[in-house]
């Protein structure tokens, strides 16, 4: 699970992050949602290790990270531009996060006394990055370059670069805005059932009630630094806790 208790951010005179306390079930779909500038993104940051909370704690699987550099969580991080090397093929791209890597995740692979030996720890790679491509169904596109791809596989190559480092939660700051309407329905789905297939824990940051709505075990409706209301869709669809709420859900109020 990731925990998030007492979290507080200030930039200058501006508090962005006014004591967030939220618990995220391992294997949950949470969206994050709420208006422009009511902290998305930087309650995401904070999350990941990229910004360090003024006050509070996070915890991951029961352990204290806060205050620990992001490379240490072991989170995946989508962002809404998909951040690919132009200059590299998919295969590199989808194998980067695990070439920085001392050692490959991969525990199916043996151990040569203690260490991988490196041809071992190169198949491994190999292998892995295969699997995730296969996963987003984008194995015909290892040999390409971003720029040969559609905006939906350019979005499953930063998926797939996620996925390699099999991490304890993924975090997606309005990964699909970028689409065309169409396409966006298409990985909609897609991202849900991968959801459903690694059951994987998700945290999704999102300005579009339809994701937050079906992609969603629960939604955190955010407003100015707080969270406004914590419930499934249904649960936001019935009983809005407040006006804002009901907004957002799209009801008459
Ligand atoms: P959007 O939906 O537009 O992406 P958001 O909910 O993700 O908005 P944040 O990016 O978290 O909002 O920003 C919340 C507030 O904090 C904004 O007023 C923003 O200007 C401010 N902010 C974010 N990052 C910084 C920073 N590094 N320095 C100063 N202010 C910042
Ligand atoms: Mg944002």
């Amino acid at each position: 699970a990731v925990e998030l208790s007492g979290i507080r951010k200030t930039f200058g005179s501006e508090s962005v992050l006014k004591g967030i306390d939220l618990s995220i079930r391992p294997g949950e779909f949470l969206s994050l949602v709420g208006s422009s500038g009511c902290g998305k993104s930087t309650l995401l940051r904070v999350i990941a290790g990229l910004e360090t909370p003024d006050q509070g704690k996070v915890t991951i699987g029961g352990s204290d990270v806060t205050g620990m550099d992001p490379s240490s969580r072991n989170l995946a991080m989508v962002f809404q531009s998909y951040a690919l090397y132009p200059h590299m093929s998919v295969r590199q791209n989808i194998a980067t996060p695990l070439r920085m890597r001392r050692l490959p995740a991969s525990a199916r692979l043996p151990l040569v006394g203690g260490l991988m030996a490196p041809r071992a720890k190169l198949a491994g790679i190999s292998a892995a990055v295969e699997d995730a491509a296969e996963t987003l169904q984008i194995g015909h596109l290892l040999d390409r370059k971003p720029a040969q791809l559609s905006g939906g596989q350019r979005q499953r190559v930063a998926l797939a670069r996620a996925l390699v480092r099999s991490p304890a939660a993924f975090l997606m700051d309005e990964p699909l805005s970028n689409l065309d309407a169409k396409l966006r329905a298409h990985m909609r789905e897609e991202l849900a059932a991968l959801h459903r297939r690694l059951g994987a824990t998700f945290i999704y940051v999102t300005h579009d009630q339809i994701e937050a709505m079906t992609m969603s075990d629960r939604i955190a409706l955010m407003s100015e630094g707080r969270i406004e209301q914590l419930g499934t869709p249904d649960e936001l669809y019935r009983r809005p806790a407040t006006l804002t709420v009901a907004r957002f859900i799209g009801m008459p109020a």
